[in-house]
């Protein structure tokens, strides 16, 4: 097939997207239509506002909506039994009407080392996602997943191997926060959109997740503490900017050159650095918020102190911070880690040039394996 997505239909029915030789194709629709347009609604899903509407449509009055709510977001609840200040006549016609979308824990890894927590989350349609549960100083953190898989087609990523079978649903992306929140008892104080799947392939459901997961009557939790990461989808970038939301971007950069970028990353075919690098710009002005520029060290392939040099006279003068990351050697490409000391020159000389940098503690490490890992293990794969 010459298609950008070949299309292949698997045994359960399930349409995949795969990532073609030329890269994804952004613009194309993601695959989250079908799972939009279901006709009972997916109340976890719901804004404040269209809750109100569909509890009155049952004839129920409007404080019944607030307590819904509640039950939804900030006591997380899994099942309509669980919702007891709700007269048990509204549960079941609730439970006629409409679906409440929870996730199963199919899977709990615990590091040894320190407790990081890796889930595989099984989705209602029997599909498998996985979110990361990481304590630091400032907090507990948790990486979210936005789709199941990803057409991006990463080189260095396990998530993209079988392209995207679908986008999740704000539920679904809110309910593995709430679901590790439950099974760990801890407060969760930052999310990092970066698990498997492109957010920005995902927008619309996207900016509803972040509208949700900080709603005062919920989890309220502060839009300040959370991280989009993409690949570098221009129009997205550029029209997420509008929303002018104070959450933080990451960019995936991974490359100082777009002939580079271009060997890692299918994107950049579509989008060149000087189209990305000045949307970030602009996100910045608009947000105020810095921009974290994802740089993956691959060994011999992105690591030297040239391209040390070269990432820092890119981002001169920006006012941003680079993510200097380790990769994680996927088994089935052929990328190996950067030796500690390169990685550590790496940083300095990103410094010397001026360059705010860090390198991303490694959590869970014996638990680890690539983003996407776990999942394909888990599905035999
Ligand atoms: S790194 Fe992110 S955007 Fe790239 S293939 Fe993996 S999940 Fe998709």
């Amino acid at each position: 097939m010459t298609a950008e997505y070949e299309r292949k239909v698997p045994e359960n029915g399930q349409r995949i997207l795969q990532p073609g030789a030329d890269g994804p194709k952004p613009e194309g629709k993601a695959p989250d239509e079908e799972t939009s347009e279901r006709e009972v609604p997916d109340l976890r899903s719901l804004s404040r506002e269209e809750l109100l509407h569909f509890v009155l449509s049952l004839g129920e009055k409007k404080y019944r909506a607030e307590q819904l709510f509640s039950w939804l977001h900030e006591k997380q609840a899994e099942s309509f039994e669980e919702m007891t200040n709700l007269p048990q006549a509204f549960r079941k016609l609730l439970a006629e009407k409409s679906r409440l979308v929870t996730l199963k824990a199919a899977q709990v890894l615990t590091s040894q080392i320190d407790g990081t927590k890796k889930f595989l989350f099984e989705l209602p349609d029997g599909n498998v996602i996985e979110s990361v549960w990481m304590q630091y100083e400032h907090g507990n953190s948790v990486c979210i997943s936005s789709q199941v898989g990803c057409r991006m087609g990463c080189r260095f990523c396990a998530s993209t191997l079988d392209g995207c079978v679908r986008s999740l649903l704000p539920s679904e992306m809110l309910e593995q926060v709430y679901r590790i929140r439950k099974i760990t008892g801890e407060r969760v104080s930052n999310i990092v959109i970066m698990g498997s799947g492109e957010p920005f392939d995902n927008y619309d459901n996207l900016i509803r997740f972040l509208h949700l997961i900080t709603e005062e009557k919920g989890m309220n939790l502060s839009i300040r503490n959370i991280t989009v990461s993409t690949c570098g989808l221009v129009p997205q970038i550029r029209r997420f900017t509008e929303e002018n939301l104070p959450v933080t971007l990451a960019l995936s950069l991974h490359a100082t050159s777009d002939e580079k970028r271009r060997e890692l990353m299918p994107i950049a075919n579509r989008y060149s650095l000087s189209e990305v690098l000045p949307a970030c710009d602009a996100y910045f002005e608009k947000t105020g918020r810095r921009v974290s520029y994802e740089y993956s060290l691959v060994s011999g392939v992105n690591d030297s102190p040239e391209e040390a040099e070269k990432l820092a006279k890119l981002l001169k003068g920006k006012n941003c911070h680079v993510n200097l990351i380790p990769v994680n050697p996927v088994k089935e490409r052929n990328f190996r880690r950067s030796e500690r000391s390169q990685i550590l020159e790496f940083k300095n000389l990103l410094e010397k040039y001026g360059i705010n940098a860090t390198i991303r503690r490694e959590m869970g490490r014996d638990i680890n394996g690539a983003c996407g890992q776990l999942r394909r293990s888990y599905m035999g794969k």
